[in-house]
């Protein structure tokens, strides 16, 4: 009989000013293409609220612990062999930004999708420092994807593929480069992360 496994995925990446679209990685775009596949150039950062979480899409569920607000939604992933992989994927409204409450974001995450923007070469230091944490902090199992986000503005580059791939193999991370706007990447990268997670 064929495997259906579950999965907890958790999605990290900077967030610094909250009145800064330019700011985001596209954490919340990334989700979008990969469970809808649609783009909204338009839609507002995550920051500052869940409301613009309630308006994607009827399936979020929001949940509230303590102070912590997330959702998540679900999707799913057929391998060649028959093994279909759900993915539960946790983004946050930004609140992982508050230090205290990230540990809580990440427990029993199975796999974290840590996002920097390709155009940014400061969000690259903070998936760093993401990475660090989860690797202090997380579980010891849990699969790490870096993600080079927003290939389709590579005119503006300011993190070479190089310099992100060789800190990833170092790392033993998985790396890839992704456009939430044109689609490029974005089921490659959950696919090869069902495909690293454990099958028994
Ligand atoms: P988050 O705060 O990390 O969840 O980032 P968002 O998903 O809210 O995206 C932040 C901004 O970047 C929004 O204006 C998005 O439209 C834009 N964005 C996200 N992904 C891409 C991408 O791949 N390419 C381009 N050009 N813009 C993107
Ligand atoms: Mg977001």
């Amino acid at each position: 009989s064929k495997q259906q496994l579950q999965f907890k995925l958790v999605l990290l990446g900077k967030k610094k000013d909250q009145y800064h679209r330019e700011s985001a990685v596209g954490k919340s775009s990334l989700v979008l293409r990969f469970v809808k596949d649609q783009f909204d150039d338009y839609r507002e950062s995550t920051i500052g609220g869940s409301f613009s979480l309630l308006r994607l899409s009827p399936r979020w569920t929001r949940l509230t612990l303590s102070t912590l607000t997330a959702a998540f939604l679900t999707q799913t992933v057929n391998l060649e062999d028959g093994t279909t992989v759900k993915f539960e994927i946790w983004d946050t409204a930004g609140q992982e930004r508050y230090k205290s409450l990230a540990p809580m974001y990440y427990r029993n995450a199975n796999c974290a999708v840590v996002v920097y923007d390709i155009t940014q070469s400061a969000s690259l230091e903070k998936a760093r420092n993401w990475i660090r944490e989860l690797q202090r902090q997380a579980d010891p199992s849990i699969v790490i994807a870096l993600c080079g986000n927003k290939s389709d503005l590579a005119a503006r580059r300011q993190v070479t593929q190089e310099e992100a791939q060789k800190y990833a193999q170092e790392e033993g991370l998985m790396w890839a480069e992704t456009s939430a706007k044109t689609g490029e990447g974005v089921t490659d990268i959950f696919t090869r992360i069902a495909k690293k997670l454990p099958t028994t």
